[in-house]
């Protein structure tokens, strides 16, 4: 989202920018995992708001479109969701963008008056460099001596388990748990209830930071197989009716100690870092970081990204 809102922004300015992805589909952690027989699961972010005007212009522009809806609970409160699934709305806005998906960047260092940027496979120049990716996960990109490398360091993310199950028995309850912060699970939802979704009975459960954190390493069949028996005897299900299951480990899902500005820039001004991470741990904080790297950008006049 930090990408595609800093893409989005510059493309508006004129300015042409290419985002590298190593994810296989767009959007990051507003991710949906579709299996092979056809469950799907919203397996990251679980619903966004937008309040910031900018961000609702662009969710009401897309919302138009079909591609976001609300997940109304009855309360009033915004709950939005991408429709059909939840990367659907990254998706649309990755339209007309150059986003190159499956091209993992191994390294980025200054060469002279230019950036190079090394892939698994290949190297690209760019005047300018947006990195986004988890705060935790720059320094290897950088280098650990690089100064912004010491700004991270006190940026703090937690890992978070998510268990991913489909039913039979025809459960389809809107439900959702939202605060369980005292226990294992906090967060619990029928993936099935959310608007435009057509596989039924699909389920997903998420451990808390302190929970997944002592397991994050463990064999996935091992903490599915205790994360199935926590959110049956939650929602009332049988262990037996289970047709699919699959664990997600997030190792950096959520920012619990954020940098405390939108962004963070070189002392060349050409390399900017950015995500959910600078200011809080949702959808709607990295897209207000992605425009605040593109406006640095815009504001300093350059021509190419
Ligand atoms: C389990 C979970 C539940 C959440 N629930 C909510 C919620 O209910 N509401 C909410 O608002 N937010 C929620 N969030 C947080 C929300 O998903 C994030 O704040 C937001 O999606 C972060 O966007 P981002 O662009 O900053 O980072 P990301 O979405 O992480 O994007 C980073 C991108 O960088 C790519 N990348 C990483 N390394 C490399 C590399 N070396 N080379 C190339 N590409 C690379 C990744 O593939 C990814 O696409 C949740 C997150 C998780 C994990």
């Amino acid at each position: 989202m930090t990408g595609l809102s800093c893409g989005l922004r510059l493309a508006e300015a004129g300015i042409k920018a290419t985002i590298f992805d190593k994810g296989r589909s767009i959007g990051g952690r507003m991710a949906t995992r579709v299996s092979p027989e056809g469950f799907e699961f919203d397996h990251g972010a679980q619903y966004f708001k937008a309040k910031d005007d900018d961000f609702q212009r662009v969710v009401e522009e897309v919302r138009c479109a079909d591609a976001v809806s609300n997940w109304g609970d009855g309360s009033g409160d915004q709950h939005l969701v991408g429709t059909p699934r939840m990367n659907s709305f990254p998706a649309k806005l990755g339209e007309g963008l150059s986003v190159r998906q499956g091209i993992n960047i191994t390294q980025i260092y200054r060469d002279e008056d230019s950036w190079s940027v090394h892939t698994d496979d290949d190297v690209f120049d760019a005047e300018n460099v947006v990195i986004t990716i988890p705060a935790p996960q720059i320094p290897a990109l950088i280098g650990m001596g690089h100064p912004l490398s010491e700004r991270l360091s006190a940026v703090k993310m937690t890992p978070c388990i998510t268990l991913m199950a489909a039913f039979s028995g025809g459960q389809s309850a809107d439900r959702r748990d939202i605060g369980l912060s005292d226990e294992d699970l906090v967060w619990i939802a029928n993936n099935s209830s959310k608007p435009g979704r057509t596989a039924s009975d699909c389920w997903v459960a998420q451990a808390s930071p302190l929970w997944s954190e002592a397991r994050i390493d463990l064999p996935v069949k091992e903490t599915g197989k205790e994360m199935l028996s926590m959110l049956c005897s939650k929602i009332g299900f049988d262990p037996l009716d289970v047709k699919y299951v699959e664990v997600h480990r997030w190792k950096y899902a959520n920012v619990s100690e954020p940098l405390g500005e939108p962004l963070l820039k070189d002392l060349t001004n050409s390399l900017f870092l950015g995500g959910d991470w600078c200011l809080a741990p949702r959808v709607e904080a990295a897209w207000l970081s992605g425009r605040a790297i593109a406006l640095a950008i815009i504001n300093k006049g350059c021509p190419e990204v």
